[in-house]
């Protein structure tokens, strides 16, 4: 499945879903900045555009020997599209970033300076862009905090996808079998020699966002997508609805116990634990069921994702289980 190392290579490895307008201007960014830097692949992977994305980049790939790219059947999400980018990388290290421009490249020089120092990890760190809608920051600012209450992960506010990964580590990330591989979380936890930048992210070049509110909140639930464990998410919804119906209830009814003699002794206990211990129930038996859908999905050891085509005739499509 995965192409042969080149020593001495650099790869850039960049996951696209409907980015046709970007890919051109990418391209030329990318080969003026890395010319002076050394051998170098641009490894675009088309995440099951909808758009002329893999028109484009196959027309890219004729015209310039750096640019390979693998297509996606269908759209597997920004997480897997990076993941299988690393997987198929070739260099000696990879550095990923957005089809957008909103990872300026003119700080890859910076990346594979500290790389060259021995880091093995180079990641970044968006400054808050006080031209985010309100509504991204609050999102971003609140995913982070849900993230790290939820896990043990060490993660930072505005941690990106925007980082160099040595040979290294990109082997041990393959040696990953799990399906939804958060990359973000696992690369702080694998360890390693890390390196901290800080960068201003630019605006979107063309083309509007890709993370749908709903999409941010699949990354959150660490990619706990399929159809399949919908159900068990209702089951939670309902438990939380249950439980701030319970409260207002137990408000309800202590109002009326102590202001009005429209009770019967004992009554007003007994709705209100009834109900508040049905919501709890509910919101229990919801969350072992994530976790149980979880296991589910892991245990049909499906592949990650689908490549459908590619820029080169020799790679194998197919994948072995593990
Ligand atoms: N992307 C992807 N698959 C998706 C959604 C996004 O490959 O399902 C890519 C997208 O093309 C871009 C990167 O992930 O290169 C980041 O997405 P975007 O810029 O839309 O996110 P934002 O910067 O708005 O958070
Ligand atoms: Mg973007």
């Amino acid at each position: 499945m995965n192409a042969p190392l080149i020593p001495n290579l650099i790869s850039l490895v960049i996951p696209a879903f409907n980015e046709e307008d970007n890919l051109p201007f990418l391209v030329e960014r990318l080969r003026a900045v890395m010319e002076p830097l050394g051998v170098y692949e641009i490894l675009i992977v088309d995440d099951g555009s909808t758009d002329q994305t893999k028109a484009v980049l196959r027309q890219l790939s004729q015209t310039f020997e750096e640019v390979r790219f693998l297509s996606f059947s269908r759209n597997f999400g920004h997480q897997v599209a990076l993941r299988a980018g690393y997987d198929h990388a070739r260099g000696d290290c990879a550095i990923s970033l957005d089809a957008d421009l909103q990872h300026p490249p003119e700080l890859i020089p910076t990346l594979i300076k500290k790389w060259r120092e021995g880091f093995d990890v180079v990641y970044t760190v968006r400054t808050p862009d006080p031209n985010l809608p309100w509504s991204k920051r609050f999102t971003s600012r609140n995913f982070y905090k849900f993230l790290r209450a939820a896990s043990d992960l060490e993660l930072e506010d505005g941690a990106a996808d925007f980082r160099l990964l040595d040979r290294k580590v990109l082997n041990v990330l393959k040696q990953f079998k799990e399906n939804d591989l958060f990359l973000r979380g696992m690369i702080s936890w694998m360890g390693f020699r890390q390196c901290r930048i800080e960068y201003e992210p630019a605006a979107r070049f063309a083309g509007t966002t890709k993370y749908s509110f709903k999409k941010m909140l699949q990354l959150a639930m660490m990619g706990i997508t399929s159809f399949s464990s919908k159900p068990l998410y209702v089951s939670v919804a309902m438990g939380f609805t249950m439980s701030l119906f319970a409260t207002l209830t137990g408000l309800e009814v202590l109002y009326e116990y102590f202001f009005t003699n429209a009770t019967v002794s004992g009554w007003t206990t007994l709705v209100v634990l009834t109900v508040f211990i049905g919501g709890v129930q509910f919101i229990v038996i919801g969350i072992m069921g994530v976790y149980l859908g979880k296991t589910f999905d892991e245990v049909k050891r499906r592949p990650p994702y689908i490549i459908g085509d590619t820029s080169e005739i020799e790679e194998v499509i197919t994948w072995q289980a593990p």
